[in-house]
């Protein structure tokens, strides 16, 4: 053993098996602990009491302590600044090191530096561990050693760089898990919070937290794996995993996710494994070009583009009053659950910044706050490529049409009549467009349907423009 005492400090690794910061540490370390700080330079930035990522995270750790008392082991759980508690509880405990996983997310880089200096001078090491992604930072360059910007070639050079080893399961050894018998440190405490001690309160996560219920997700999406291909366009149907929380949760480990399909002869499978690696690609972009995470476009040039769009119109897609059904029908639904199809978010964040002309940076950080899913880089990634500012983005001359696009993958209409009741009557041919050609009210509108805020055809000039012009 190196360490006699260690402290594993969980962050986004949030489960007890295939855990790559508590393997190290058990095996590392004759006597464990473990912590959670709910931090509060994150929590007091959130917009409202009642966010549904805090209520995961919560229920997830309440999961995880059950589990850990099985174990004979309890969670430790913090609330407040990192910068106040890791070095203290450390010391408290008499560890010598400080386990966590690798967070690349611009706060967390610059938080983790600051403990790892404050542990320095209390003699205690920090050490942090790939956990959340299978390769990161500068693990698949380039072959002249510069970072890959296009995604075929480096989903290509990914998938020629892994490895056995960097899908194997990290074992935990849970005989080194230890309790302390009472702490010291105030806002620190051998149980988990509960909400309202951390200043929260409940609200419907509409999905269920926890490592029990992300397997149960894995298990169920593995037995249509072979249909993905086809089915994860459609909205109206369950077609794909949902398991973006539990990878950004770490509820699911991601090696778990890639050994779940590596031998499966399934289209479906290696088109999943796909996503996954898109995943890994914007982590790796996010890693090597730091300026994303302050905002900027990844194409430099067009950082001066100056977006005309009204903070009305803004408004009005928040809400879903666009008068373009499919666009309002995702927008309602994220407003009520948190989540929103992948297809779905190409479609509004397109419409917002190709037919509204409104800042791809308004969009981010509207779903930056509501996204059950929220993960910077995927984010960042996702609206950079409808805005086509970004890495590999979608040209800016190929803009998705609304229309078509509801009909291309809402046929029936079944999603728009889910979440817009005032077209539920219309038929499957008039529900995607319950106006004339040209965008007035026919008989077929309803008078409760708002009209269209823009003209898509007009919109689409301006922005070609628009993008001829100032970028390039
Ligand atoms: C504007 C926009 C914003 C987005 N914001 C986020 C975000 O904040 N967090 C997030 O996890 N994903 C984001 N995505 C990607 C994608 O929409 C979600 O990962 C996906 O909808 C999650 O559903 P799922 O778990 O059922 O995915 P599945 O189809 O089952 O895919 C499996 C996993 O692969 C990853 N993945 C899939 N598609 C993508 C993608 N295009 N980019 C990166 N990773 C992907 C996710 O981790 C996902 O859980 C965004 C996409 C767009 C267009």
């Amino acid at each position: 053993m190196n360490f006699n005492t260690g402290l594993v400090w969980l962050r986004r690794d949030l489960r007890l098996n295939d855990h790559a910061a508590l393997s190290l540490a058990t095996h590392e370390c004759d006597e464990v602990y473990v912590v959670f700080v709910y931090d509060t330079v994150i929590l007091d930035e959130l917009p409202t009491k009642k966010d549904r990522r805090v209520v995961f995270i919560h229920e997830s750790l309440t999961e995880l302590d059950e589990a850990l008392t099985e174990k004979n082991a309890r969670l430790i759980t913090a609330f407040g600044n990192p910068l106040e508690i890791i070095s203290s509880l450390a010391y408290e405990l008499g560890a010598e090191i400080v386990i966590a996983a690798h967070d690349d997310d611009p706060y967390a880089l610059k938080r983790d530096s600051q403990v790892k200096e404050q542990l320095k001078t209390r003699n205690i090491e920090f050490k942090t561990v790939l956990d959340h992604l299978v390769k990161e930072r500068q693990d698949v360059m380039k072959p002249d050693g510069t970072p890959y910007r296009v995604f075929t070639p480096y989903s290509k050079a990914w998938r020629t760089a892994v490895e056995p080893k960097d899908l194997s399961e990290h074992a935990i050894r849970f005989s080194s898990l230890k309790t302390p018998s009472k702490l010291k440190l105030p806002n620190a405490k051998i149980a988990n919070y509960s909400l309202s001690e951390i200043g929260f309160e409940p609200v419907d996560v509409c999905l269920t937290p926890g490592l029990k219920a992300a397997e149960g997700r894995l298990k169920e999406f593995l037995t249509k794996i072979d249909d993905y291909g086809q089915a994860r366009d459609f909205p109206a149907i369950e077609g794909t995993s949902m398991l973006s929380v539990d990878l950004r949760f770490g509820t699911i480990s991601v090696r778990e996710c890639f050994r779940a399909v590596a031998n499966l002869n399934s289209n479906g499978g290696r088109k999943w494994e796909s996503e996954l690696i898109w995943r890994e690609f914007y982590h790796m972009l996010l890693a090597n070009f730091p300026e994303i995470g302050e905002g900027k476009s990844f194409q430099p040039d067009l950082n001066n583009l100056s977006w005309p769009g009204s903070k009305e119109d803004f408004e009005k897609w928040k809400a879903g009053q666009t008068g373009y059904p499919l666009v309002d029908a995702a927008m309602r639904c994220f407003a009520a659950t948190g989540t929103m199809h992948n297809r779905l978010r190409m479609v509004v964040a397109m419409f917002l910044t190709k037919d509204l002309l409104v800042d791809w940076h308004w969009g981010e950080q509207y779903f930056a706050e509501n996204l059950l899913d929220f993960e910077f880089a995927s984010n960042n990634g996702g609206w950079q490529w409808s805005a086509s500012t970004g890495a590999d983005a979608q040209p800016y001359f190929r803009i998705f049409n609304p229309i078509l696009q509801s009909k291309k993958f809402d046929p029936d209409g079944e999603f728009i009549r889910k979440w817009v009741p005032e077209l539920r009557e219309l038929d499957n041919k008039d529900i995607h467009w319950p106006f004339e050609e040209d965008g007035t009210r026919s008989l077929l509108t309803p008078a409760d349907y708002p009209d269209p805020i823009v003209n898509h055809f007009e919109q689409k000039s301006k922005v070609l423009a628009l993008f001829d012009k100032q970028a390039r």
